[in-house]
This record gives structure tokens, C-alpha cells and sequence, in this order.
């Protein structure tokens, strides 16, 4: 993967993931006006460009649609980040043991594809400090903080493996098909896509209710 904050194209750009042949790339606007870009495919683990990741970009992304190719020509090769994705395809048996947790990507790192490594990662936080409060026997605190992250987040990565695997398709036959079926479906309805996120989206933290529609907090939410 790549990633780079960069400064905004020129001219106004629909906020984007395209998915191409086992390869991606996205562009989001940030509120300070510059733009958020990051770019996924398939490469050997640990591989480097031999002159630099500017270069890389290019060669891989430089004849993709607007504003892609404007926005790898005004970055500056060491403002770009790569990183190899790892993920844990086998949920560990627990995300404690004796006085220790893990949380984030210790506990259940993921493909990227979903946008929730970070935000798992501060679900972890609220529910280890619902479940971890002074005065509670820990080892029973630590227990239930276990139960309740270890299937939701084992869920996401599966989920997350899932979109990894379209996006990462290759062969001209099976992309075309991934690309109708997205069309098609997109053209159903745009809210048909988002029920990717049903289960993940409407999560709540522990001991606050909320009216529908709603986001205050319940009388008693912990902080
Ligand atoms: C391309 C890409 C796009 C992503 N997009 C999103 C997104 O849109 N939304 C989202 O929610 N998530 C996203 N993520 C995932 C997100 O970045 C991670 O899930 C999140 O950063 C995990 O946080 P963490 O604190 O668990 O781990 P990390 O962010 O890895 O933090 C661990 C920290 O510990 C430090 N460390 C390691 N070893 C030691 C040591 N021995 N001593 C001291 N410090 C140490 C490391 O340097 C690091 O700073 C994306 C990830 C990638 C790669």
C-alpha cells in the first residue's frame, strides 16, 4: 500500500475508490483542503522501488483516470508512505491472558479494505475501559473484554479478507464480472453498497443507549 496527503488537484474531484486489476486506488478530500490519497496491489512482501515510490506510482498508476495521475506528479517522493499488509487470518485465542490484553492490530490486524483496523482498535479501547473498572476482579474484567471484542473483530477481518479478494482479483474474465455485479448493484441502489457496514457501522458503546436518529448520549454513558 501507499499513502499520501497531498495538496488538492486544480479542479473539483468526485471523493473516489477505484478498483482496478488487483490494484486500487482512492482520493478523499481532508478538512484543511488538502487531499488524502491512498493506493493497494499486489506486490512481493518487503519489494521497494530501485529509484523511489514517485517513480513506482507512476509506472503502476500514471495512465489511470483524473485526478490520479496530477496527484502522484505533485508529491514529493519522500512524502510517500509504503507499507506491506499483513493480516491474522487465524483470531488469536484470546486477547488476554494473566494481567496482559492486546488490543488494535496486536489483537486482530486486518486488510485494510474496510477502513476499520483504527477504528476496531478504539472499539477495543471503550470496551476494555467498560469492562476494566477499579474495584472489579480484573481476571473476570479482562475475561469479558475478550468475549466481547474476540467475534466481532474475527468477523471484521473475515469481512475485510472478503473485499481484499475482489480488489485483488487479476484475471480479465473474473474482474469484468466483479465490475458488473458492482454496477448493477451500485445502479440498485447506492445504499445497497453501504450494507457492507450493516453490523460494523451501527456499533455502540457499552452502557449507552440512544434514542433512534439520535446522538446524545444516555444519562450515565461512560466517559
Ligand atoms: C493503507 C492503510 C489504510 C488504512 N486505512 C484505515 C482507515 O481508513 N480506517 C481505519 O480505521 N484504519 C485504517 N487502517 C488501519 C490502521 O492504520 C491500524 O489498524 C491502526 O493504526 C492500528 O493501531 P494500533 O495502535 O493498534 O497499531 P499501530 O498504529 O501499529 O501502533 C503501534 C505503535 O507501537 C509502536 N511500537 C511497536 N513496537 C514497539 C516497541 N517495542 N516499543 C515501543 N513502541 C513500539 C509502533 O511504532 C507504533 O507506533 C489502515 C491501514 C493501512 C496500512
Amino acid at each position: 500500500t501507499w499513502r499520501v496527503v497531498a495538496p488538492a488537484p486544480d479542479r473539483p474531484f468526485p471523493p473516489h475508490e477505484t478498483w482496478g486489476r488487483g490494484a486500487l486506488w482512492g482520493t478523499q478530500p481532508l478538512k484543511d483542503g488538502r487531499i488524502y490519497a491512498y493506493a493497494a496491489a499486489t506486490a512481493p512482501a518487503g519489494a521497494r522501488a530501485a529509484d523511489d515510490e514517485k517513480a513506482e506510482l507512476l509506472r503502476r498508476f500514471g495512465d489511470w483516470h483524473d485526478p490520479v495521475p496530477g496527484i502522484i506528479a505533485a508529491t514529493a517522493p519522500e512524502e510517500i508512505l509504503r507499507n506491506d499488509v499483513y493480516r491474522m487470518a487465524d483470531p488469536l485465542p484470546a486477547f488476554h491472558r494473566g494481567r496482559t490484553a492486546l488490543l488494535g492490530d496486536a489483537a486482530h490486524a486486518m486488510a485494510p479494505t474496510l477502513g476499520q483496523g483504527g477504528n476496531q482498535a478504539i472499539e477495543d479501547g471503550i470496551v476494555l475501559a467498560h469492562h476494566v473498572t477499579p474495584g472489579r476482579d480484573l481476571g473476570a474484567g479482562l475475561a469479558a473484554y475478550t468475549a466481547d471484542r474476540l467475534p466481532r473483530t474475527a468477523a471484521v477481518v473475515r469481512k475485510a479478507d472478503r473485499v481484499s479478494r475482489l480488489m485483488s482479483l487479476t484475471g480479465a474474465p473474473a474482474v469484468a464480472a466483479r465490475d458488473f455485479l458492482m454496477a448493477t448493484v451500485s445502479r440498485l441502489g447506492p445504499g445497497l453498497v453501504l450494507r457492507t457496514f450493516d453490523g460494523i457501522a451501527d456499533w455502540r458503546p457499552p452502557g449507552a443507549t440512544y434514542a433512534a436518529g439520535t446522538t446524545e448520549e444516555a444519562p450515565g454513558t461512560r466517559r
